[in-house]
């Protein structure tokens, strides 16, 4: 442990490893990480070790009769005391008071030792709360772990007291501070402090948690992360909220760590947040110390509230809103689409669908080998009901007319205005016999419609039918242009014939 975790410059190592009065463990500290470290304590020799040191004992006795533990039981002795709390906890705990005393007792620069101070136990709650959030089996793990985070500060501190203090004289926030020890040492306070816990022999859990609690954040995928080093990297950054006053932390960007690190929502942060601020007092009871005022963690916990929830809401409102743009977008382009293939006036398929649509037909009837039929359809004299009526009610009846034509199709034909009184009609799949069939029934309920003028009187309206079938393996035709060429000859010759009447385009040949 001691190889793989630490300062990679030699002088740093060197200070570290040669300074005399470090951060250390009181001898009942020893004990007890040596009980931490067994595959199985026993429970008799701990409540001895720690009946050595009695304040560690009576503090040990408050934790399992404290509010987090809360029991009908109440711990008299020890050994109450631990099975309440469970072995391994109670050394967990334990272990808390023992190295939260190291730490305190350790620093010798007044700031860096109240900051270090109430950092690590505002990291130690959230660490725990976090935890709890996540259902981390450990909670108590997670507050030594939390608790541990900054003991690299003291080390380099410690150990290096002129270069330290001087990246540290301006109170620098956390992350300054880690890029600052970066620059002078080669290393930041994670690192040393893992380091230091590898000399104190702790649990490898704990010493991985504090060295990749600042790598945590740093870019790479998220299932490859362990998740101890995550939940302390985040509890950093909530104890941040908590101590630095004026907004120094925004509680927006506390969401996006825990967002990223963790999964957590606005609401499960907050709910961590307030649980951390209920538990300052008792946390400052049973380490005896300060560590921020009650009403000012409310404040702090009320104002992140606040911003999270507007966040929250301005989040879902811009959800809102762009789902709402996706479907104006969509039915717009549904509209746009639907307008650029309609003609307006009779609400047939227009020119340009026409375009398209015989074009793949006639590819498809060609490469399928099966009949086309092209109908060209001409009202007769409807310049004559323009004249005779008005433009108005030509337009009328241009338009009841194109319907007779359209319900009188099948869904896989076609029918769309070619422009004025002139209609196309495909019927695809459709041989010359079925052709000249629906077409005369074209002709003839036009013929037996009774048209109306606006003031009642009939109107009488017919059409000429010109139409070639394209029949492939019959004959070549070089495009679909050619089939309207064709069926145009075939109207002209209706229209010569007399009118009202149906006429197919014959070749030459045929
Ligand atoms: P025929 O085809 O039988 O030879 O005679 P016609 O009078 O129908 O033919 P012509 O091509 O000379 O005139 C077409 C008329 O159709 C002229 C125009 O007034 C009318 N027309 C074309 N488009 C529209 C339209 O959108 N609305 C109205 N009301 N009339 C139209
Ligand atoms: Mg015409
Ligand atoms: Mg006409």
């Amino acid at each position: 442990m001691t190889e793989t975790f630490g300062p990679s410059s030699d002088d740093v190592r060197a200070a570290l490893a040669y300074c005399p009065n470090l951060p250390s463990l009181s001898s009942v500290a020893v004990k007890v990480v040596q009980l931490a470290r067994e595959p199985d304590p026993d429970a008799t020799q701990l409540a001895h070790t720690l009946s050595q040191d009695p304040a560690l004992a009576s503090r040990v006795l408050r934790t399992s009769n404290s509010p987090l533990y809360a029991q009908r039981r109440t711990a008299r002795t020890l050994h109450q005391a631990i099975s309440i709390l469970g072995l391994n906890t109670t050394i967990t705990v334990a272990l808390s008071f023992a190295l939260a005393d190291s730490l305190r007792t350790s620093a010798q620069a007044a700031y860096v030792n109240d900051y270090v101070w109430r950092r690590s136990l505002l990291g130690a709650m959230a660490s725990r709360e976090i935890g709890q959030t996540i259902g981390h089996r450990d909670p108590e793990s997670l507050f030594l772990a939390g608790l541990m985070q900054d003991i690299g500060i003291l080390a380099l501190q410690t150990a290096l007291p002129e270069r330290y203090g001087a990246i540290t004289n301006d109170r620098p926030t956390h992350q300054t501070l880690i890029e600052r020890e970066r620059q002078a040492f080669g290393c930041d306070h994670a690192q040393a402090g893992a380091w230091l816990l590898a000399q104190w022999h702790l649990p490898d859990y704990l010493i991985e948690a504090v060295a990749g609690s600042h790598a945590a954040l740093s870019p790479g995928r998220k299932e490859q992360r362990a998740r101890l080093p995550c939940v302390v990297s985040l509890a950093s950054t909530v104890a941040e909220l908590f101590l630095a006053g004026d907004g120094h932390v925004d509680p927006g960007d506390v969401a996006s760590e825990a967002g990223q690190l963790l999964d957590l929502d606005g609401a499960a942060l907050t709910e961590a947040l307030d649980r951390i601020s209920e538990q300052i007092p008792s946390t400052e009871a049973l380490f005896e110390t300060t560590i921020v005022s009650a009403t000012y963690a409310a404040g702090v916990v009320d104002q992140a509230r606040e911003i999270l929830t507007t966040r929250q809401l301005e989040m879902i409102r811009q959800m809102a809103a762009r789902e709402q743009e996706a479907c104006e977008l969509e039915e717009s382009t549904r509209q746009w689409r639907e307008t650029a293939h309609r003609d307006r006036l009779t609400g047939l398929n227009n020119r340009w669908h026409l375009d398209q649509r015989l074009d793949g037909e006639f590819a498809l009837a060609r490469d399928n080998q099966w009949p086309l039929t092209v109908a060209f359809i001409d009202l007769d004299h409807f310049k004559a009901v323009n004249d005779r009526h008005g433009h108005l009610t030509g337009d009328r009846i241009l338009a009841e007319a194109a319907k007779i034509l359209a319900v009188r199709l099948r869904d896989g034909d076609c029918v769309a205005r070619y422009g004025g009184e002139e209609f196309i009609v495909l019927l695809p799949g459709t041989d010359r016999e079925h052709a000249s069939m629906v077409m005369e029934r074209l002709r003839s309920a036009l013929e037996s419609t009774r048209f109306m003028s606006d003031d009642g009187h009939p109107i009488e309206v017919t059409a000429s039918i010109g139409l070639t079938v394209f029949e492939p393996g019959t004959r070549e035709v070089d495009g679909p242009s050619t089939l309207v060429r064709e069926a145009d000859r075939a109207l002209y010759d209706a229209k010569e014939r007399g009118r009202n009447r149906v006429e197919r385009f014959l070749r030459q040949s045929a």
